[in-house]
């Protein structure tokens, strides 16, 4: 039978910086739904250590090879809004820890309340990525770790020339 439906999901986020957790629920959310839009969050209120610009290029670029099938985009507004404006229904979230699961779960409940038709669909990390977190990235790279097993190329390199002094490759 042939599809017509196309399945879409948003997949928000700070992303300062982008991970390989984040990566790969890209990947396998790919397997389910026919476009995730990565949605960036201006987050202004959270002292990113990358503007937005240069979250949204490290975002183009290592998301390049999956082409059409992984929007780039970002959202200055409620989250629900945003699904809203973009006629999709569906947020997609990761799930690392028992911390994350009661922040989502509250979040989740919230934009039910706010709009009915919108439906978060979780994700359980993957093992190897579940100790992944931007901030603790970003506190290794500041200190001077090689975070080369934790971030794409791309994000390694923009870490070590925000944080020149101390990272190392
Ligand atoms: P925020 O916490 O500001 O929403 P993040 O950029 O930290 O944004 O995370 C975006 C989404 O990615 C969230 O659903 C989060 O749980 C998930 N996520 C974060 N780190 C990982 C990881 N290491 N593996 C899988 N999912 C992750």
């Amino acid at each position: 039978m042939r599809k017509t439906v196309k399945y879409c999901a948003v997949y928000p986020g700070t992303f300062d910086p982008l991970t390989l957790g984040h990566l790969h629920i890209v990947k396998r959310g790919l397997t389910h739904f026919d476009t995730i839009v990565i949605a960036c969050s201006v987050g202004e209120h959270k002292h990113t250590l990358f503007s937005l610009e240069e979250r949204l290029n490290l975002l183009r670029q290592c998301f390049k090879p999956f082409g059409k099938r992984v929007v780039i985009d970002s959202f200055d507004m409620l989250l629900v809004h945003y699904l809203q404006q973009q006629k999709i229904h569906t947020i997609l979230r990761g799930i690392r820890t028992v911390g994350d699961f009661e922040y989502e779960h509250q979040m989740s409940l919230a934009n039910r309340t706010l709009d009915p038709k919108i439906e978060t669909v979780f994700m359980l990390t993957d093992d190897h990525y579940s100790h992944l977190s931007s901030s603790l990235i970003k506190e290794i790279a500041a200190l001077g770790g090689n975070v080369g097993a934790m971030v794409p190329t791309a994000v390694a390199k923009a870490l070590k020339s925000k944080l020149p002094k101390r990272v190392k490759s």
